[in-house]
């Protein structure tokens, strides 16, 4: 097993060191090589995703990503800002499949805005189509409008479209990850207004008929986003394109309480993965020892369930996150009264004890 380490910006490379510390924790066999990526990758190279870390990334069987991003690049043309290295990394790896957990846990149920009874045993699973619809559609661009309602105006414009295989192959990901779950898929889509989701629930629903043990729901994209914060645990997978599973899985995200607990992984058609966690590379806290790593310990986690066929693996560090939560310890983004709270590092010292069977240590 080869992983590609790649930390990127801000508080991502001190999330990333937790993560290898606790993947080094559990005694397993593998090789792993750090490039840099995004800001990092500009400043020493002139480009966010450099050839070294491309071909790195293309020869590993999972990538390990940290965060990238900081405002001091905004001004930077579009292709070299830290932001197109994810991008780049998605379209040629092949990414298309975008797997992001809400699920919440107990000892965190008061860091959510909904009502416990409603997040308490919250664990669904967004899964967004990462490399098709409108965000990728051509043509787009500006022009001078010739119809419309205002002829001879400047407008803007983009595309949405998406292939027969590019739905088919998304909603085989869905049933096959429902199957391993409570076997329920719901299905988001705009059928009532655009055409391209009209053909994406017609293709979803084909597809379905080879796995008649799943369950299958369709539901408007403004309708689930209203469910998703009146009743959250009736979904268990959901399945949806690029631009609505952008929108949807940060709004289940906050279901959670902290986007500093939410791993993430985007596969190809392989298995192969990029793993990192949900939220971005956090410029106001970097370098001040107090991000929460759980998210990328949890990414790491993920990525030996679905990259590296390591469940048992996978299974170990999730039972210690939730004993590092159940012994008290809170990184700042979660700490609330009767809590400990403790930085970066401590963080990642109480997974790797619960890991190796040590006693969780409280720091005060
Ligand atoms: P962000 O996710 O970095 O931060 C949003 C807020 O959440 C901040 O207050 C931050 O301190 C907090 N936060 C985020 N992660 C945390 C953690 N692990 N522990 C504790 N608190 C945490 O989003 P932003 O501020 O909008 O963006 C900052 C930079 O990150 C931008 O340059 C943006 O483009 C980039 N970004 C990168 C990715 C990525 O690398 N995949 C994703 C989103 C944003």
């Amino acid at each position: 097993m080869k992983i590609a380490i790649l930390p990127g910006d801000g508080i991502g490379t001190e999330i990333v060191e937790q993560a290898v510390r606790v993947l080094g924790a559990l005694d397993l066999r593998f090789e792993s090589e750090t490039a840099l990526v995004g800001g990092a990758a500009y400043e020493a190279h002139g480009h966010p995703l450099p050839d070294s870390t491309l071909k790195l990334a293309k020869e590993a069987d999972a990538i390990l990503f940290g965060a990238v991003g900081d405002w001091k690049y905004d001004k930077l043309e579009r292709q070299y800002r830290p932001e197109q290295a994810i991008l780049g990394l998605r379209k040629h790896l092949g990414l298309f499949a975008n797997f992001r957990p809400a699920l919440c846990y107990e000892q965190l149920t008061h860091a959510s805005s909904l009502k416990p009874e409603l997040v308490t045993g919250l664990d669904i699973l967004i899964i967004r189509e990462l490399t098709g619809d409108i965000y990728f559609g051509q043509p787009r661009g500006r022009r001078t409008a010739v119809d419309g309602h205002f002829p001879g105006a400047e407008e803007a414009f983009d595309t949405m479209r998406y292939s027969r295989p590019e739905i088919e192959r998304i909603a085989h990901v869905a049933f096959q990850a429902a199957r391993k779950r409570n076997k329920k898929v719901t299905s988001v889509d705009k059928a009532n207004v655009l055409e391209t989701f009209q053909f994406w629930k017609d293709v979803v629903t084909e597809v379905h008929a080879q796995y008649p043990d799943v369950e299958l729901q369709h539901m408007y994209v403004d309708n689930a986003a209203m469910q998703l914060v009146k009743a959250p645990k009736a979904f268990d997978v959901v399945v949806t394109g690029n631009m609505f599973g952008d929108i949807l899985s940060d709004e289940a995200a906050m279901l959670t309480g902290s986007i500093g607990m939410l791993p993430s992984a985007s596969l190809d058609k392989n298995n192969k993965g990029l793993y990192e966690p949900s939220h971005g590379s956090a410029p106001d806290i970097a370098g001040k020892g107090v991000a929460n790593p759980l998210a990328t310990i949890l990414s790491a986690a993920m990525m030996l369930r679905y990259s590296l066929q390591q469940p048992a693996a996978a299974d170990r560090i999730e039972a210690a996150v939730k004993a590092v939560l159940s012994a008290g310890l809170r990184t700042p983004d979660i700490w609330s009264e009767g809590t400990t709270k403790v930085g970066t590092r401590e963080m990642g010292d109480a997974v790797v004890a619960a890991i190796t069977g040590k006693t969780i240590t409280k720091t005060t």
